[in-house]
């Protein structure tokens, strides 16, 4: 989400011609676009600030420093408090407000903004990146779940659907500039609602097909979809259109319900699995990413062996893992029983471990199949050879010409080489 509100951003910058600089010390603007949901995130996102904060004190440099994003939303004015040299802090509600900043920024004015004044959020028109062939539309904000782990909510705010005529318009808009991948974004993505009318999200996946493949999009995905709402007509209509790729990343965080209960999580083990069987035979050949948390509050061996045996029973395609680390403000931080950080690293190690099995396992299976590819670029070890990605997100270096950087081609696995695949030709 944050890659895509930088794009907007980025985007508002070069439609008032502003152009990048070679680096922060001969900006006029630096724009740190900021993160919170991880604790490691925010803690890179400090030391970022202090760097520009550094940089601005010790060279007395002039450029304006904005902070965005969710720290900006979560800590506020206190950013500027901490770090004077800030000029700007600008919450992900208060987006709308940047033109304005770069308007002060332009004019050289002084003038005061109060960033705290838009609290609704407001999607941007245009995501898009030039030169791209892939892109995100998001297509709602926000999360009502409120996982007792999660910062989200609070950062984020409520869920806001974005509308239905405007998704498609974004879509139509970045076909014709030759994207061919998009995927639909949101923090819950599938609890997507349009109230005017009542479109959910199955509603939206099928006016969203016939809108993607005439305007050349071929591959349609989307992030990250919540296992408790997932619904049979979002899976019926994926099955009726091929343009939904045969991918899904299905965060299932636990494989035991009382630490799922302890989470918040509106599902259980058995009824992943199910959803999983369910869409295993509607869609041919899917596979499955997902997220797993290990070391929450009260977690017992118990609790993950049964993690274990349900990445056994699903042998999802790649996996986020990450330990608990305690969010303040959210409802896990108080829980007693926390883990020992040693005995945490040691879970997600065995957890990483049958991933890696895994992951490795089906990907050698795959040697010989042949797919289709969407040719992204030139690869770096390489320059005779071609960076691709099938739409189960498995990257495969070729050989070919660069004129079908940005189309489609087939090719078939010959080896592998970690999680690479290589290819000896592609066919137009
Ligand atoms: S559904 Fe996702 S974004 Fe929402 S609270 Fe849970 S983990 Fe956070």
């Amino acid at each position: 989400m944050n890659s895509a509100e930088s794009s907007a951003l980025a985007l508002v910058c070069k439609e008032r011609g502003w152009t990048p600089a070679e680096d922060g010390e001969r900006a006029d603007i630096v724009l740190l676009n900021t993160c919170s949901v991880r604790l490691t995130a925010e803690k890179r996102a400090f030391g970022r600030i202090a760097h520009y904060c550094g940089l601005k004190k010790k060279h007395k440099l002039n450029f304006s420093l904005i902070i965005a994003g969710c720290m900006a939303q979560r800590l506020g004015e206190k950013l500027k408090e901490k770090y004077p040299q800030v000029n700007y802090v600008m919450g992900t509600c208060a987006r709308s407000l940047f033109p304005m900043i770069l308007e002060s920024v332009e004019n050289g004015s002084t003038a005061v903004i109060d960033t705290n004044e838009s609290p609704v959020f407001s999607f941007s028109q245009s995501h898009f990146e030039e030169g791209q062939f892939r892109s995100f539309v998001p297509i709602m904000h926000g999360c009502n779940n409120f996982c007792s782990y999660c910062i989200v909510p609070y950062v984020r705010g409520r869920e806001v659907s974005r509308d239905p005529q405007n998704i498609l318009e974004e879509i139509r808009l970045v076909g014709e500039r030759g994207v061919r991948e998009i995927t639909l974004l949101g923090q819950n993505v599938n609890s997507y609602y349009w109230e005017k009318d009542g479109t959910d999200f199955s509603a939206l996946l099928k006016l969203i097909a016939p809108t993607a493949e005439k305007s050349g999009v071929k591959w349609v995905r989307f992030l990250s979809a919540n296992p408790g709402n997932f619904s049979n007509s979002t899976i019926e209509v994926m099955a009726e259109n091929k343009v939904f790729c045969r991918h899904i990343h299905l965060p299932v965080q636990h494989g035991s319900n009382s630490v799922l209960k302890a989470m918040n999580r509106t599902y259980t083990a058995e009824r992943f699995l199910e959803l999983v069987g369910e869409i295993r035979s509607a869609l041919d050949g899917v596979t499955f990413s997902t997220d797993i948390l290990v070391g929450f509050p009260g977690e017992t061996e118990e609790d993950v062996q049964k993690t274990l045996r349900l990445m056994d029973e699903v042998k999802f395609l790649y996996s986020f893992m990450y330990h608990f680390n305690p969010r303040e403000g959210t409802k896990a931080f108080d829980l007693p029983n926390r883990i020992a950080e040693g005995l945490k690293r040691e879970r997600l190690s065995r957890v990483i471990a049958l991933q890696k099995k895994h992951t490795s396992a089906l990907l050698k299976a795959r040697i010989g199949s042949t797919e289709v590819v969407l040719i992204e670029g030139i690869s770096r070890k390489n320059a005779d050879e071609l960076i691709t990605r099938t739409e189960k997100d498995e990257m495969v270096v070729v050989p070919g010409p660069l004129s079908m950087i940005g189309s489609f081609g087939k090719l078939t696995f010959s080896s592998l080489k970690g999680n690479t695949f290589r290819a000896k030709e592609l066919i137009p």
